[in-house]
């Protein structure tokens, strides 16, 4: 646990959930939010087994798994109840569940698989927009000040030589964090994203058909910053920020967690 004297987030009383929260940055951010004293975790995905490893690890007192596949809007609604039935309200939700592809689906425009198309949008913006709308609901019922965070990606702000439905699905996210920035301020609740580079989680490595340190070489030299490696620590270290009162003031925001690599993308040498 983080110092108290450390430590001005104030998240004692809060109640989370985070999809996808199994494995890579929805993991990394669980941990990080235990060790900052969230009042409790619930971990969501479809990886029961790991889900419940990683809930188990950090402790029944503070996390909990419970089974939701985004795409099914039933198990988020359930997912979002239960919570408030069981710990009295919702305050954040990081809705972070998503897939980046695989080999097989590395398609440019001309060869889009339009099956894994619909897959890669029903978990990464209907998913996605089923996790802002119910938390939104929740809070708003609860008159609770909330927090969303999405987890978008550098592909929202670029195009991309492959992966044409990934890069479509984060444009979307954007745009789903700006409309619901909007349409929920007057209920005192903010939504923000964060948007990494690319950083080795299991996704990652499974589209680039490598492993971690293979996906760490392939993307460290494109960021500005020389001698870091972007881990999913640093996104959670975003996720930390958005979700606590210490971005109180901060809606609708695209916290980009970089590196400098989109800076990279915009300098003329
Ligand atoms: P990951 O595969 O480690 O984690 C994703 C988690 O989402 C997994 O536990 C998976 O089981 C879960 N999930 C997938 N489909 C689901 C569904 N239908 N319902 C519930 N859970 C589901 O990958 P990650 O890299 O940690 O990805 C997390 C998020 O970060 C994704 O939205 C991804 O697009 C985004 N992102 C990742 C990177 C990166 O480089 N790793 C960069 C930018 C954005």
């Amino acid at each position: 646990m983080v110092e108290s004297s450390m430590c001005n987030h104030k998240l004692e009383d809060k109640v989370t959930i985070i999809t996808g929260g199994a494995s890579g940055i929805g993991e990394a951010t669980a941990r990080l939010f235990a060790d900052h004293g969230v009042r409790m975790i619930i971990i969501a995905d479809i990886q029961d087994e790991l889900g419940q490893h990683v809930a188990i690890s950090i402790g029944a007192h503070r996390c909990n798994y419970m089974h939701c596949d985004v795409t099914q809007e039933d198990q988020v609604k359930a997912l979002v109840e239960s919570t408030v039935k069981n710990y009295g309200q919702l305050d954040i939700m990081f809705s972070n569940a998503g897939i980046i592809g695989s080999p097989t689906t590395h398609q440019t425009v001309l060869d889009l698989d339009i099956t894994a198309f619909d897959r890669m949008f029903a978990v990464n913006v209907r998913g996605m927009a089923a996790c802002v709308k119910h938390a939104a609901r929740a809070t708003v019922e609860g008159g609770v000040r909330g927090s969303i965070v999405c987890t978008a990606s550098v592909a929202a702000n670029h195009g991309g030589k492959k992966c044409t439905d990934y890069f479509m699905s984060k444009h979307a996210v954007l745009g789903l964090v700006r409309s619901a920035s909007v349409q929920l301020g007057e209920y005192g609740i903010r939504v923000n994203c964060i948007s990494p580079y690319v950083l080795a989680s299991p996704a990652t490595c499974l589209v680039n058909g490598v492993g971690v340190e293979e996906v760490e070489r392939l993307y460290e030299g494109n960021m500005l910053l020389n001698g870091v490696t972007l881990r999913a620590k640093h996104a959670a270290d975003g996720v930390l920020f958005l979700a606590s009162s210490e971005s109180e003031l901060i809606t609708g925001h695209d916290l980009v967690v970089d590196g400098g690599f989109q800076l990279t993308r915009s300098v003329i040498s």
